[in-house]
C-alpha cells in the first residue's frame, strides 16, 4: 500500500496562499492591482486594525459579471491569461488567477461587483474558501471587495502578524507604490477611519510624489529620460544633497509594475559614486519600459522580483540615464565649484 495521496484542494489553496499572502498589505496589493486591471480610474482603501479586521477596496472598474462571479474566486481562473503563449506578453498586473482563490481560503469576503450593463449590483460571499450563492444587491459599477478576518483558519500565520501600526504601515507602503505607478488613478487610503492619502488623479508625476512626500523633495527633484532600442526609462532622482539614509525611498517600476531588483540598486549607487556620503542613499523614481518579451515577471507569486533578457543593457541604460541627466543639470561642475 503505498503512502503517497494527492493533497485535497482546500490543502493545495491553503498552501498556495501562503505564497501569495503574507499580510494583510499583500491582499492590498492584489486587490488595487485587480482594480487598476479593471479600468479603475477612482479607488478607495479602507482597513481596520492594520488589516487584520477589514480591508476593503472600492474601486469603479467595469465590474464583474454575476456568471464570473464564483469563477473570480476559482483557483487558476482569470480573464487576462488564456494560452502559454500569451506569458510572453503580460500587459496587466495580474495574470496568475491566484489571488483571489488565496485570499478567499483563508479570510472572510464579502464581494459586490456590478457591470455597466447590468441593472443591478450581484453579491457573493465566501467563508474560508466556501463560497454561497449570488444573490442581487445595490451597488455603483464597479467593484466592492471586502476581506475580514485575515488568517482566521490559519492561526499560526495569524501570530506572524506584527502590531497594527506595523501592518497599517505595510499597508500604506503598498498603496504609495501603486500610487506612484498610476498617478492618473485618485486613491483614497483610511485606516481605522482616519485619511492616509487623499490623492487625485494627475498626469504629473512630481504632483503625486509632492502629494506623497511633500513638495520639498518634489521640487529638487531631477528628471531622467532616456530611450535605447529596448529601454525606455522615465522618472526623477534627487539632487544628492537630498540623499536619505536608507534605500527605501527607491522606485523602481517596470512596464508599471513596482519592482526590486539589486542589479538595478547598483546602478543607481553607481551613478551616485562621489556624490555622497557612506551610508546616504539618493531617492528614485524611475520607471522603465521593456519590451514584453524581454521580461520573465512569472519568478515569484508576488511578482516583485523580475528576471530580464538582457539585463546588462539595461544596468547601463539606467546608469547613463541618471549619469547624463546630472550632466544637464550641470551636478558635477556645480559641485566641483562648491568645494
Ligand atoms: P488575476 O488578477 O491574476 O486574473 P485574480 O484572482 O486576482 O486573478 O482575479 C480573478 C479574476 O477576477 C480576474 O481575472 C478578473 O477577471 C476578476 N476580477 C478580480 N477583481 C476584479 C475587479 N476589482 N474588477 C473587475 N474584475 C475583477
Ligand atoms: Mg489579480
Amino acid at each position: 500500500m503505498g503512502i503517497i495521496r494527492e493533497l485535497s484542494p482546500s490543502v493545495i489553496n491553503q498552501i498556495a496562499a501562503g505564497e501569495v499572502v503574507e499580510r494583510p498589505a499583500s491582499v492590498v496589493k492584489e486587490l488595487l492591482e485587480n482594480a487598476i486591471d479593471a479600468g479603475a480610474d477612482r479607488i478607495e482603501i479602507a482597513v481596520e486594525r492594520g488589516g487584520k479586521d477589514l480591508i476593503r477596496v472600492v474601486d469603479n472598474g467595469k465590474g464583474i459579471a454575476p456568471d464570473d462571479l464564483p469563477l473570480a474566486f476559482r483557483p487558476h481562473a482569470t480573464s487576462k491569461l488564456r494560452e502559454a503563449d500569451d506569458l510572453q506578453r503580460i500587459a496587466t498586473l495580474g495574470f496568475r488567477g491566484e489571488a483571489l482563490a488565496a485570499i478567499a481560503e483563508i479570510s472572510k469576503v464579502c464581494c459586490e461587483s456590478r457591470t455597466a450593463e447590468a441593472e443591478t449590483g450581484f453579491r457573493l460571499r465566501i467563508d474560508g474558501g466556501r463560497a454561497g450563492a449570488v444573490e442581487p444587491c445595490s451597488c455603483p459599477v464597479g467593484t466592492i471587495m471586502e476581506v475580514r478576518h485575515l488568517f482566521f483558519n490559519t492561526p499560526v500565520r495569524r501570530t506572524f502578524l506584527k502590531s497594527d501600526a506595523t501592518e497599517a504601515g505595510h499597508v500604506a507602503e503598498m498603496v504609495t507604490r501603486l500610487a506612484l505607478a498610476h498617478p492618473s488613478v485618485h486613491f483614497t487610503s483610511r485606516s481605522s477611519g482616519k485619511v492616509v492619502f487623499d490623492l487625485p488623479a494627475t498626469t504629473c508625476l512630481t504632483d503625486r510624489i509632492a502629494a506623497l512626500f511633500g513638495r520639498e523633495l518634489a521640487d529638487q527633484l531631477i528628471g531622467v529620460e532616456h530611450d535605447v532600442p529596448g529601454v525606455g526609462l522615465r522618472g526623477f532622482v534627487s539632487h544628492p544633497s537630498h540623499s536619505r539614509s536608507s534605500s527605501k525611498f527607491q522606485y523602481l517600476f517596470l512596464n508599471g509594475r513596482y519592482v526590486r531588483d539589486r542589479s538595478l540598486q547598483h546602478a543607481l549607487a553607481e551613478a551616485y559614486r562621489g556624490l555622497l556620503m557612506v551610508g546616504r542613499y539618493p531617492v528614485a523614481f524611475l520607471n522603465l519600459e521593456v519590451p514584453l518579451d524581454q521580461v520573465d515577471v512569472n519568478v515569484h507569486p508576488t511578482k516583485i522580483e523580475v528576471r530580464f533578457r538582457e539585463a546588462h543593457l539595461i544596468y547601463s541604460a539606467l546608469y547613463s540615464a541618471i549619469k547624463q541627466a546630472f550632466l544637464k543639470t550641470d551636478l558635477h561642475a556645480k559641485l566641483q565649484t562648491r568645494v
